[in-house]
């Protein structure tokens, strides 16, 4: 991935550092000088914030390996100065695996947290009570260090269980009411949820002047409608078919007309066009964006033949039109023929699908 730095490779899932990471350790220098921590403060802020980040590694390792278990694989784990995430290529469709990916991440911050209670409870001086007039002095001694660490992952699993999207909460509540109800009235119910949190964190983040509140609450704010907006689409798109969409033959260019010929059938530069040999089957497709090519290089007499793609393949009319979508957005396909039983019926384009789906 651009912009990023891979740390380790930990049960086959690559962890990457965002290059805005290391400006962390300018924030945390900037900030011992202001408290004059020296040397040692500096180094023990340095060192918490390292631990922390490894408890957040192993809270996104909970996400990964609980989803694999689903047979869902996890592109990668990447690390911001504000956080961490697992890129999962796709939510387990049933309710109970996805509350189990959801609830895996806080569920190691727990499990860390009820590790250190006890060294931190008995084997400190002040036990869990941290006495120190000014908290940023008091996070950058030594002895406070592991207090420090379960204070953090506390906070963690109490962040991460708020729930509104795209916090793990969110999908806790949604895997939970998906339990009742359909996965679409599920989400709706959560995207409300989520956005009265967002109205909270609004109200408090002003009151309190506290703009990290309130910046999240705007994150929660797009990143909730994001997530409703795609699952209600889903729900739209269901037990459609491409049949539902596809449209006639639009024109019929053989591969021995000229490019002046394919320009003729031109109405947009977004149009594409199936490829026909003289047999009438479908041999490729001419993409908009290769004819306007053509035109640049002014070559309109050349064959359709000499800017052919084959980026395409026979859809049958009975598909479902989710998969058609993705195939359209995996495969970098334009314009597909589609058959039903061996007979050419009709076609689909990019322009066609887009349109279809914003009008749902
Ligand atoms: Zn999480």
């Amino acid at each position: 991935m651009k912009g990023t730095l891979k740390i380790a490779t930990l049960f086959n899932i690559p962890v990457f550092l965002h290059w805005s990471f290391p400006l962390i350790f300018l924030y945390i220098i900037f900030l011992g000088n202001q408290i004059d921590a020296g040397i040692q403060g500096i180094a023990c802020l340095s060192i918490l914030f390292i631990i922390v980040f490894f408890c957040v590694v192993l809270h996104e390792y909970g996400h990964a390996l609980t989803a694999r278990r689903y047979g869902v694989k996890t592109r990668d784990i990447i690390l911001s100065p504000i956080g961490g995430v697992a890129r999962l290529e796709r939510i387990p469709s049933r309710p109970i695996e996805e509350f189990k990916v959801a609830i895996a991440g806080p569920a190691v911050n727990v499990v860390i947290a009820l590790i250190l209670l006890p060294l931190v409870y008995f084997l400190r001086k002040d036990g869990l009570t941290i006495v120190h007039p000014d908290p940023l002095v008091a996070m950058s001694l030594w002895q406070n260090l592991a207090a420090y660490v379960l204070g953090t992952n506390v906070m963690l699993v109490l962040f991460n269980m708020i729930p509104a999207f795209p916090m793990d909460g969110g999908r806790v509540l949604r895997a939970l009411l998906a339990r009742k109800m359909d996965r679409v009235k599920a989400t709706k119910i959560a995207y409300i949820v989520a956005q009265f949190c967002a109205l909270g964190f609004i109200v408090y983040g002003i009151i309190s002047a506290n703009y990290i509140v309130f910046a999240i609450a705007i994150f929660v704010i797009f990143t909730s409608r994001f997530e409703w907006k795609n699952v209600e689409r889903e729900g739209l798109l269901k037990g459609k078919t491409v049949n539902d969409v596809m449209l006639p033959i639009s024109a019929k260019l053989y591969r021995d007309q000229s490019i002046q010929e394919a320009i003729d059938h031109t109405h947009s530069e977004q149009d594409n066009f199936l490829v026909f040999n003289r047999n009438e089957k479908v041999v490729g497709v001419l993409f908009g964006r290769f004819i306007q090519h053509a035109v640049k290089e002014n070559d309109l007499i050349s064959p359709v033949e000499k800017y052919r793609s084959n980026t395409w393949e026979e859809i049958s009319n009975h598909y479902p039109l989710d998969n058609a979508i993705a195939l359209f957005q995996q495969r970098g396909y334009g314009i597909v023929p589609i058959m039903d039983q061996g007979e050419l019926v009709g076609q689909l384009d990019m322009k066609r699908l887009n349109a279809y789906v914003q009008n749902l």
